[in-house]
C-alpha cells in the first residue's frame, strides 16, 4: 500500500483548532427552561420562548411576519434573542428526479458543510453534518482529506433537519407534503468527536414537540469510525440510537491504513464496544464496510470479518451494510467487482451475519458517502 501515488498521510485531529468563534445561541442549542431563561436575562417575558419553540419545531415557521402571536413591537428581540440565522444555503443540486437534495450550507462564520435529504417510499432520510470538515484522515473519503475547521453547535444540526422537513412540509419535495423520519450521522465530520453538541442534538430531535422534533430515536443512527471510549459513554445515555460502525477492514494491518483512528483503538477493542452498544441497548448495530477492488474485498478477509462478528455470539447483534466505494478527488481506489462483492456477501451470511448491500444515493451531485467536501465552485449564486 505505500506507493509512490499514495496521496499524504494527514494526522489525526481529534480536539478542534483553538479560537474559533462560537456561533449565536439559538433556542435548538437550550431545553425549555433555559430558553426561558434565556429571554428573561435579556429583560424579556420568559413565556414567550414556548411560542418560540412552536413556531420553530411544530409550525416549522422561519419568517417572523408569520409569528403573529408575538406582540409586533417585541418581535424582532424575540426572535433574534432565539431564533438568530445560523446558516445561509449556497447550493441545492438534485438527483433521482428530486428525491435526493443536497445543500450547501454557509455557517456563521464563512465555514461550509452540506446535507443530504433523501425521500424512499414510506420513509424520508436526513443525512446531517456534525462538524465543518473532519480530522479522522480516512484516506478514500473527500471529507476526511480536508481536515477539521471546526465542531458545530447543537442548534447549527439540528437546523439541518429542521430545514429538510420545512421543505417538506412546504411541498417543495416531489412526493407531496412529508415529514423527516430517519435522521443519519452520515454526513461530514465524526459525530463522536463533537459528542457534546451531537448528544444535544438527538436530545432535541426526540424531545416532544414544541420542546424540539418529537421524533423516535430509533429512527436516528450515529455512525463513527470507532472513538471506543465515547461508544461506551453513548451505550449509557439510555437513548436507543442506532450505532453504526465504519469498520472497513477486519485485521488491523490494513485498518490502521484506512481508518486511522484504528491505531488507537484495535479492530478488537473496537469491535467489543459496539459489541457492548448493542447488549447495552438492545439495538443491532450496523458495520460499515466500503468495498475497496483489490484492497478490502478478498473472500478470505469477508471470512475473517464474519469470525471477527460472530465471536460474540450470533445472536443478531450485528448486521453488515457493504457500501460500493464512491470516487472521490485524488483516490486511487475503485469500487469492487461485483462478483467479488456478491461471494463477499455469500461468504458473510454463510456465517450467519445478515449482509446487506448499501443502495447509494446521489452519487452524481457528489452528495454519496465520503462524498462531501464543500467545496463551494465559481457558480455559487448569492
Ligand atoms: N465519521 C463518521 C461519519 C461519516 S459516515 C464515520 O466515519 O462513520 C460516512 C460513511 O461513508 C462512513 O461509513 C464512511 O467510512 C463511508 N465512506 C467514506 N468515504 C467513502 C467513499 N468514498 N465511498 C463509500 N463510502 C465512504
Amino acid at each position: 500500500m505505500s506507493t509512490s501515488e499514495e496521496p499524504t498521510r494527514l494526522p489525526l485531529v481529534l480536539a478542534e483548532p483553538k479560537g474559533r468563534r462560537k456561533p449565536p445561541p439559538h433556542l435548538a442549542d437550550l431545553d425549555p427552561d433555559e430558553r426561558k431563561a434565556r429571554l428573561v436575562e435579556l429583560g424579556l417575558p420568559g413565556f414567550r420562548a414556548k411560542q418560540l419553540s412552536t413556531h420553530y419545531f411544530s409550525r416549522l415557521v422561519d419568517d417572523p411576519a408569520e409569528m403573529t402571536d408575538l406582540p409586533a413591537a417585541q418581535r424582532e428581540e424575540l426572535v433574534s434573542a432565539l431564533l438568530p440565522d445560523l446558516m445561509t444555503p449556497l447550493r441545492t443540486l438534485e438527483a433521482d428526479r428530486g428525491a435526493t437534495r443536497k445543500t450547501l450550507w454557509r455557517l456563521f462564520d464563512g465555514a461550509l458543510v452540506e446535507s443530504v435529504l433523501m425521500r424512499y417510499p414510506g420513509r424520508v432520510t436526513m443525512c446531517v453534518s456534525s462538524q465543518a470538515g473532519c480530522g479522522m484522515a480516512c484516506p478514500f473519503c473527500a471529507t476526511g482529506q480536508g481536515g477539521l475547521q471546526r465542531n458545530m453547535s447543537t442548534a447549527e444540526i439540528v437546523e439541518q433537519v429542521v430545514a429538510g422537513a420545512r421543505a417538506l412540509a412546504r411541498d417543495e419535495v416531489p412526493g407531496g407534503t412529508g415529514r423527516v423520519s430517519n435522521v443519519v450521522f452520515m454526513g461530514m465530520g465524526e459525530p463522536l468527536a463533537n459528542y457534546k453538541a451531537v448528544i444535544g442534538a438527538v436530545r432535541r430531535l426526540t424531545d416532544p414537540a414544541p420542546a424540539g422534533l418529537g421524533m423516535s430515536a430509533r429512527g436516528i443512527t450515529v455512525s463513527t469510525v470507532g472513538l471506543v471510549p465515547r461508544i461506551r459513554q453513548l451505550a449509557d445515555e439510555g437513548i436507543p440510537v442506532t450505532l453504526a460502525l465504519s469498520l472497513h477492514a477486519p485485521d488491523d494491518e490494513l485498518r490502521n491504513e484506512l481508518v486511522p483512528i484504528n491505531t488507537r483503538f484495535s479492530v478488537a477493542e473496537t469491535v467489543e464496544a459496539a459489541w457492548h452498544y448493542a447488549e447495552k441497548t438492545k439495538r443491532r448495530v450496523s458495520i460499515e464496510y466500503a468495498m475497496m477492488r483489490g484492497i478490502n474485498d478478498q473472500a478470505w478477509r469477508a471470512d475473517l470479518l464474519g469470525d471477527v462478528l460472530t465471536s460474540y455470539g450470533d445472536w443478531g447483534w450485528v448486521h453488515v451494510n457493504l457500501i460500493p466505494l464512491n470516487p472521490t478527488p485524488g483516490s486511487k481506489w475503485t469500487a469492487s467487482d461485483p462478483a467479488d462483492e456478491r461471494e463477499f456477501v455469500r461468504r458473510l451470511e454463510a456465517k450467519g451475519v445478515p449482509t446487506t448491500v448499501r443502495d447509494t444515493r446521489g452519487r452524481e451531485i457528489d452528495g454519496a458517502c465520503g462524498q462531501l467536501a464543500a467545496a463551494p465552485d465559481g457558480s455559487v449564486a448569492e
